[in-house]
């Protein structure tokens, strides 16, 4: 069982009696080193794969553990254990990886049935463009009956409430705060890994958040249900200094582990009593976008179809930006084995800036992105839209290579798999692929003054001399060519053509003085020295 499938109900072990079969996991030091991974993420990894094991060991079934700190297939080649039967990895660097055991015969895949659609939904889902989430998302709820009526029909009418869900939150109705899970061997035993094995990898270490049991997971999933879900909807894309996970459920850790499977959560929200727009949003999310970005990044094996030669892989995995931040390359534990690559370069908008030391933690004097680079080296989590529109966004409007900022996701991240961090990085938050999207998404200060709380604690007016409206223009002057047969994109190319040639030229001026004082780590602006509590970051730097 690969670290991420850790559940006796998905795959190879599903109705397999104890005495039938024998588990064998595998702990390997060069895959938990390839990339200066978070601590929070391999703390994640390493305590849900050890619970597990001692769940399945309670459940009867013998468990070895293969650990060292080779690649993952040398320690299932080198092991004596015949012939082994795996649920098919849904990463697409893990399947590359065991290729070579699979062509020798001595690994076998069964397919992998921890999602809920199939790539027919995806076909279904496909228009003359690329394929689109509103549409899948509707196939799937025919198919599957979700949500609608006993005649055919979307329950309340319609598919998708997504345009009532954009309120902003001013601290009303108050957000919910995470449980904790304190206490246990394994927990203290995983610290103790991290802080000596694990040493050199980046972010702060929150082991008490993370639930690991059964009795722990379900503790987590009743929080999100009941003090998450009634305001999930409305507030779904807010964000604030207040609260950094809002009405955010935090369960994707657990999903994409399998510790949690997909499918009782679709199931038990949509017989929960919820108002209609919370309820239908959060299984837009699950239904819709997750499956959704599995199935686009399986069609396009992991966006490498009919790619230009400089789209194509680099030959070692990227690190994000880490040595130019750290001043030191990343060393793993050992190199990567044969199949794993630098993973596709999909670059439509011939973005190809190094990613700014302000992602590592350097302060960039932009208190949104400020904050939320906080959180997330804090915990190795954001939400939803602090990753869109204000980590890529920025990224995007600055001009950041999406490969770059895909691998700084993938490291920053718990809830990073190739099969998620790709589609959302390398076409959602960047266009870098344009296939799965209408359009870019990007945005300037407006967008961030009306659902953010930064704004008011920031160095900058949006409006006025917050840069990010500026750098917005830019690139809409910048990507034009692109963007031009773009219907969604006339609009703002419009307004970007009315603009008069001393503003775009301003425009431009601006973008490249921005650009070059962040690519440098330094801080833009002068504070404005009212309050310097205001302006002190909260969070931990990795
Ligand atoms: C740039 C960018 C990078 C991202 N990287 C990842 C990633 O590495 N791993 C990951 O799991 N999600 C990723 N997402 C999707 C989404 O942001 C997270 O799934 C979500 O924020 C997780 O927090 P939550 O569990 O509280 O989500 P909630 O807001 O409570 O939503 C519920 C669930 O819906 C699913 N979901 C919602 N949107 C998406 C989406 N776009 N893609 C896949 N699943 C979705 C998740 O499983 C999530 O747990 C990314 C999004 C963007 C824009």
């Amino acid at each position: 069982m690969l670290p991420d499938q850790l559940s006796l109900e998905v795959g190879a072990l599903k109705g397999v009696k104890p005495r039938e079969a024998e588990i064998v996991l595998v702990e390997s030091g060069e895959w938990l080193t390839r990339r200066p991974y978070h601590r929070q993420r391999l703390a994640w990894i390493l305590l849900s794969q050890r619970t597990f094991a001692l769940e399945a060991a309670d459940a009867g079934f013998a468990v070895r553990v293969l650990r060292g700190d080779a690649p993952i297939s040398t320690l299932l080649g080198d092991a004596d254990l015949g012939s082994l039967v795996a649920m098919e990895p849904a990463e697409r660097e893990v399947r590359a990886e065991l290729a070579g055991l699979v062509a020798d015969k001595r690994l076998r895949f069964v397919p992998h049935d921890g999602f809920l659609t199939t790539a027919t939904d995806l076909e279904r889902g496909r228009t003359t463009e690329g394929w689109r989430m509103d549409r899948f998302y509707q196939g799937v709820r025919q198919r599957t009956g979700i949500l609608m009526t006993a005649d055919g029909k979307p329950v309340g009418g319609k598919y998708s409430f997504d345009a009532e869900n954009r309120k902003r939150w001013d601290g009303t109705p108050s957000a919910p705060t995470p449980p904790e899970f304190a206490g246990s061997l394994l927990r203290e035993e995983v610290v103790r890994e991290i802080e000596t094995r694990f040493k050199t990898h980046p972010g702060e270490l929150d082991v008490d958040a993370i639930p690991a049991s059964r009795v722990e997971i379900d503790r987590m999933w009743t929080w999100a249900k009941r003090a998450c879900l009634p305001n999930f909807g409305p507030y779904e894309d807010a964000m604030s200094r207040r609260s950094r996970g809002v009405f955010h459920t935090r369960l994707s850790p657990l999903m994409n582990l399998h510790r949690l499977l997909p499918r009782t959560v679709v199931d038990e929200v949509a017989a929960l009593d919820l108002p209609l727009q919370s309820k239908e949003g959060f299984i837009r999310q699950v239904l819709g976008w997750r499956e959704f970005v599995y199935q686009v990044h399986r069609a396009t094996d992991g966006f490498r179809h009919g790619r230009s030669a400089d789209e194509r892989p680099l030959p070692m995995p990227g690190d994000g930006g880490y040595a130019r931040w750290a001043g030191k390359r990343w060393t793993p534990m050992q190199p990567a084995p044969a199949g794993v690559d630098g993973g596709a370069r999909p670059n439509a908008l011939r973005a190809d800036l190094d990613l700014p030391p302000a992602w590592w933690g350097t302060e960039s004097g932009l208190a949104c992105l400020d904050h939320v680079v906080g959180d997330v080296w804090a915990e190795g989590w954001s939400h939803h839209i602090t990753r869109l529109m204000v980590l890529a966004n920025i990224a995007t409007l600055l001009g950041v290579s999406p490969r770059e900022l895909c691998d700084w996701f993938w490291i920053a991240y718990i809830d990073a798999w190739d099969w998620v961090v790709e589609p959302n990085v390398l076409a959602m938050g960047t266009y870098g692929d344009t296939g799965m999207t209408t359009k870019p998404y990007v945005s300037g200060s407006a967008y961030l003054e009306k659902m953010s709380d930064s704004c008011a604690q920031c160095r900058f007016t949006p409006g006025k001399d917050c840069p990010i409206g500026g750098l917005y223009w830019a690139f809409l002057a910048r990507n034009e060519p692109v963007l031009r047969d773009n219907l969604r994109m006339k609009l703002p190319l419009a307004s970007s053509r009315n603009r008069s040639d001393q503003a775009r030229a301003s425009d431009h001026a601006g973008f490249v003085a921005v650009r070059d004082v962040l690519i440098r780590g330094q801080p833009l602006g002068i504070p404005k020295l009212i309050d310097p509590a205001k302006t002190k970051q909260k969070g931990a730097r990795p």
